[in-house]
């Protein structure tokens, strides 16, 4: 046994165990089975939004935003709710949620979801989108699969991303985004439960894409499908290790695309 790269660039953890006599086109001929056989049972199709369809924050913008918070914290003389980890942590999330358990259901909490709304609006004519994501998602509609989008960003900023790109009939109106609630962010399922309730959607005909734990956390207490791309070796490596099995991570969405186009 020999451990082979699964693609033509995977390295370290996003590799599996092979027999020797395996090809790596082989492998990767397997992996698209794998996919190949989920696709063609699925009907619905649930994305994550900040990864899978787009990067709303490339570069070190999220820690910039992040940073705006804390300084907006600062600001109001409210800087000790935050933790030192928390005040240096690069994600904008992380620092609203900690705030919110703090002060659930706070006029403080709404404002600082507000704030956080209105940079990722901010963000939307910068974002990076995902390469072909635009193909994925329009030829997977145009092959009979409903799609909705479960995200912790603010569907607000969604509908803005969706609108700009001309992406707004595949997905409305089942946009599902964050709400006064933080409590029901992802991993919590309930934007994935918003989608396949409104779309009257079985998960066992469903499949969420995204691209992170919590994603997998949220479709997996959903009894759902789940494919996770991985931009970069480390999204991969946390996606491996939260338990996605490697033949339902793609390092590119043309993969996937591939897959779909296959069926049609
Ligand atoms: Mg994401």
């Amino acid at each position: 046994m020999v451990r082979r790269p699964l693609g033509n660039d995977r390295r370290g953890p996003d590799t599996q165990l092979v027999d020797s006599e395996t090809t790596e086109a082989e492998l990767v001929t397997e992996t698209n089975g794998a996919l190949g056989d989920l696709v063609a049972r699925v009907r619905h199709v649930v994305f994550d939004f900040d990864g899978p369809i787009c990067l709303l924050f490339p570069g070190d913008s999220a820690e910039r935003v992040a940073r705006d918070q804390v300084n907006w914290l600062e600001e109001r003389g409210l800087s000790g709710l935050l933790t030192e980890q928390e005040r240096d942590h690069p994600d904008p999330h992380l620092v609203l949620s900690a705030v919110a358990g703090r002060h659930p259901g706070s006029d403080l909490v709404a404002e600082l979801e507000e704030l956080l709304t209105q940079q990722e609006l901010r963000k939307v004519p910068r974002a990076w989108p995902t390469p072909y994501a635009y193909p994925l998602i329009r030829t997977w509609v145009a092959v009979g699969a409903r799609m909705a989008i479960a995200t912790n960003n603010s569907s607000r900023a969604v509908r803005k991303y969706l609108a700009d790109r001309e992406l707004t009939d595949c997905f409305a109106p089942h946009i599902y985004g964050r709400t006064q609630d933080l409590s029901l962010l992802k991993p919590h399922p309930h934007t994935l439960q918003r989608a396949l309730n409104a779309m009257g959607a079985a998960p066992d005909s469903s499949v969420m894409i995204g691209d992170s734990p919590t994603d997998y956390a949220a479709a997996r207490e959903m009894g759902m499908a789940f494919i996770g791309y991985a931009r970069n070796e480390e999204v991969g490596k946390g996606l491996l290790e939260a338990g996605v099995a490697p033949q339902y991570v793609v390092e590119s969405l043309d993969r996937l695309l591939h897959v779909v186009r296959g069926r049609s």
